[in-house]
């Protein structure tokens, strides 16, 4: 879906307009699964330019995927993002994130909104089901670190040192 993070608008990936109608923000590509992580790291004060979390299927589906990317639409410090749930990765290379970023449709990907950074796990089962498993389990740490992040102050503190 195309979503507003400001006012929660949803438009489908077809919607040919990067501006919500309702109140002029930068609509998000944001999968299903991944809303509402997306949602709550705009909430705590990072900006999100994207946001994908899916299980893939190789090989006549002998292997599963699970991927979970959200794009950072600022270039934040690694000290913002201190102590990240197990397996995550926070990753910069422009060539690597446009590999990743292969199956989100092109007009969304020229949009004016720029990707600098992404906060990445990833990892392969053989069993799907599994892999569902992992890529909840996965979201609800992430959602977990924001909280910490927020109750504890760490955020607060990012953002009067100027680093959010
Ligand atoms: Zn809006």
């Amino acid at each position: 879906m195309m979503l507003c993070l400001t006012c929660g608008l949803q438009r489908p990936n077809s919607y040919k307009n990067n501006t919500c109608p309702r109140c002029k923000s930068h609509l998000k590509y944001i999968e299903a699964a991944a809303k509402g992580t997306a949602v709550k790291l705009h909430k705590a004060g990072l900006s999100v330019s994207y946001a994908t979390a899916e299980v893939y299927s190789y090989n006549s589906y002998a292997v599963h995927t699970v991927n979970i990317s959200i794009g950072l639409a600022k270039p934040y410090q690694v000290e913002v993002l201190r102590r990240l749930p197990e397996g995550y990765e926070y990753v910069f290379p422009e060539a690597h994130i446009i590999e990743y970023l292969s199956h989100i449709p092109i007009e969304h990907l020229l949009s004016p909104l720029l990707t600098y950074c992404v906060l990445r796990y990833e990892a392969q089962y053989l069993d799907n089901a599994e892999a569902k498993a992992v890529l909840k389990q996965k979201l609800i740490e992430l959602d977990d670190w924001v909280d910490e992040a927020v109750e504890d102050g760490w955020l607060a503190i990012c953002n009067l040192g100027g680093l959010l």
